[in-house]
C-alpha cells in the first residue's frame, strides 16, 4: 500500500522519525508521499525523499501558510519541484473553515500552484475545506485538469465530488473514513470510480477510530484501508492492488 499523504517532517516525528518509516514498511506501506506546506517543510521533504527510498517528496505553499508566505517562495518551490523525487506540487487549495490567510490571498497562491504545476507537468495535491465552489472554480479557470492531481482527505459533498473527478482529478481518503459521523464521507468513498481512489493517513493528524486522538502514523493505513475495503465490498488485497495502480499512474512512478 502506499500513503499518499503524510507529514513527515512534522517536529512530532523529530524522536522516532527513522523508526516510523520503518514501521510503515513492516505494516506493508512500501510508499509514503510526504507533503510540504510551505517552502521550509517542502525542503525538509525533499530531503526525507533524498535519504529514504520508500519516501517521495511534493513542495507547495499550504493555504494556512499563503499569507505568511515571502514574495519569491513560489519561485523556490518551483525550483525545488526540480527534483528527481519529487512527484507533485502542493499541498495548495483553499481552507474557509479556519481562514488563517484571508481568501482572496489563498486563491491567488492556489492560482499560482496550478499554473505552476501546468509549467512544470506535475500533478496537483489540493486541500479543500468548506471551498467546494471556489476550489472548482479556480480549477477550472485554471485548465487544471492539464495538470492532473488530487484532492485529499476529501469530506465533501457528492456533488463536489462529482465536479473534481469531471476535471479527471483523484480523490483521496484518510482516517475520517473510520469516525462515526462521517457518514457523508463514506456515502462518497462508496459512490466514486474506484479507478480515482486513493489511500492517505495524512499523518501525525486524524488518526483512524482505533487510534483517535493519537499522533497518526502512516502505518496506519491499513486500519483506512480495512474500512474503504468493506464499504466498497472488495477485498483488502485487491483495494491495495487499485490504489497502488492508481498512485502510480498519478505520481508516475
Ligand atoms: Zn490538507
Ligand atoms: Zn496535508
Amino acid at each position: 500500500m502506499i500513503d499518499t499523504h503524510a507529514h513527515l517532517d512534522h517536529p512530532r516525528f523529530d524522536e522516532d522519525r527513522a523508526e516510523v518509516i520503518r514501521r510503515a514498511g513492516a505494516a506493508g506501506v512500501f510508499r509514503i508521499v510526504t507533503v510540504g506546506c510551505d517552502l521550509k517543510s517542502s525542503r525538509e521533504a525533499v530531503g526525507l525523499a533524498a535519504a529514504n527510498e520508500a519516501v517521495f517528496a511534493t513542495v507547495g505553499i499550504h493555504p494556512h501558510e499563503a499569507e505568511a508566505a515571502a514574495a519569491d517562495d513560489p519561485e523556490m518551490i518551483a525550483e525545488l519541484a526540480g527534483n528527481p523525487k519529487v512527484v507533485a506540487v502542493g499541498e495548495t487549495g483553499l481552507d474557509y473553515h479556519y481562514n488563517f490567510s484571508p481568501p482572496a490571498v489563498q486563491m491567488d497562491m492556489f492560482r499560482r500552484h496550478v499554473r505552476m504545476a501546468r509549467t512544470l507537468g506535475l500533478p496537483l495535491i489540493v486541500h479543500e475545506r468548506e471551498a467546494g465552489e471556489d476550489l472548482l472554480r479556480v480549477l477550472r479557470e485554471e485548465s487544471a485538469g492539464e495538470a492532473g492531481g488530487v484532492v485529499h482527505c476529501f469530506t465533501g459533498s457528492r456533488d463536489v465530488a462529482a465536479g473534481i473527478l469531471e476535471l479527471g482529478f483523484h480523490i483521496s481518503v484518510g482516517g475520517v473514513v473510520t469516525f462515526p459521523n462521517a457518514a457523508q464521507v463514506r456515502e462518497v468513498v462508496a459512490w466514486l470510480p474506484l479507478d480515482r481512489l486513493l489511500l492517505e493517513t495524512d499523518s501525525p493528524y486524524l488518526a483512524p477510530q482505533v487510534q483517535r486522538g493519537k499522533r497518526n502514523e502512516p502505518a496506519n493505513l491499513p486500519h483506512i484501508a480495512e474500512a474503504v475495503a468493506a464499504l466498497r465490498q472488495v477485498e483488502p488485497e485487491r483495494l491495495a492492488e487499485v490504489t497502488d495502480a492508481n498512485a502510480a499512474a498519478l505520481f508516475r512512478w
